[in-house]
């Protein structure tokens, strides 16, 4: 269903003493959106890296649908997380190809629907050949934003009940901003979301926020709830 509880979450990076997370506690209910902020440093990509399992807590326990994460088989486990990474790089290969991987088994007709649904679909058919045009390396250059949009289509593709977002921000620009964001929007539809918020937007609509600091939460709250204790 998409529940996910953090657990008094601690964890060191192997061959440092200081912890990145420092008893982390976080409920998030199915469909959630919950934005992670604060300062550079703070544990936001750390705690998120644990969901699927970059790395194993140090202590404590990382429960999806009240199951310990450990406790997946880790390609089950990853079949339902989603990640849109700040920046995408594609493999070179077709669109097509870029889109599909990760669900070997869509029909045509999801894939077209996955691109029209994240904004990706409009430049590929203005391509030569369409989905057959070759990215990456020694094919057709995409822009940060493109590349974004065609990694939203995958991910929705893949259907997963959660999804992890690190907002990027700096690469593009407002047009190209504004097509990711409404890809986005579309894809965090129902399904239980952990944001690296960076855009004031988007720490708007989250259901909750959640302020890091030094491997701690400091604040927790609804927008609303954060202002009202100003
Ligand atoms: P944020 O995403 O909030 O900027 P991070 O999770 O990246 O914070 O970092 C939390 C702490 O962990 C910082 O002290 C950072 O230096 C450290 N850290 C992050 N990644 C690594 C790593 N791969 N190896 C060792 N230390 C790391
Ligand atoms: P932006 O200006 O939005 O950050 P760029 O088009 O300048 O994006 O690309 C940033 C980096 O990504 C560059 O190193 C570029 O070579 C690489 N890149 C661009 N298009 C592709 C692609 N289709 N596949 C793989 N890498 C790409």
């Amino acid at each position: 269903s998409g529940l996910v509880e953090v657990k008094d979450v601690h964890f060191t990076y192997p061959g440092r003493t200081e912890p990145a997370l420092d008893g982390i506690t976080i409920t998030a209910r199915p469909g959630e959106v919950i934005a992670l902020v604060g300062p550079s440093g703070a544990g936001k990509s750390t705690l998120i890296s644990l969901l699927p399992r970059f790395y194993d807590v140090t202590s404590g326990a990382i429960c999806v649908d009240g199951r310990d994460v450990r406790a997946w088989k880790l390609a089950d486990l990853r079949s339902n997380i989603g990640i849109v990474p700040q920046e995408t790089t594609l493999f070179s290969g077709t669109v097509y190809d870029n889109i599909a991987y990760g669900k070997l088994d869509a029909t045509p007709d999801e894939v077209e629907r996955a691109a029209q649904a994240a904004h990706a679909h409009a430049f590929i058919t203005g391509f030569p050949q369409g989905y057959q045009t070759i990215v990456g390396e020694r094919g057709v250059k995409l822009s940060g934003g493109q590349r974004q949009r065609i990694a939203i289509a995958r991910a929705l593709l893949k259907n997963p009940r959660i999804l992890i977002l690190d907002e990027a921000t700096s690469s593009l620009d407002s047009e190209s901003e504004r097509y990711v964001q409404e890809a986005l929007d579309v894809l965090m539809e129902g399904r239980t979301t952990f944001v690296i918020a960076h855009r004031l937007s988007t720490v708007q609509r989250a259901t909750r926020i959640v302020v890091m600091a030094h491997g701690r939460i400091i604040e927790e709250g609804t927008h609303q709830d954060l202002l009202a204790r100003e």
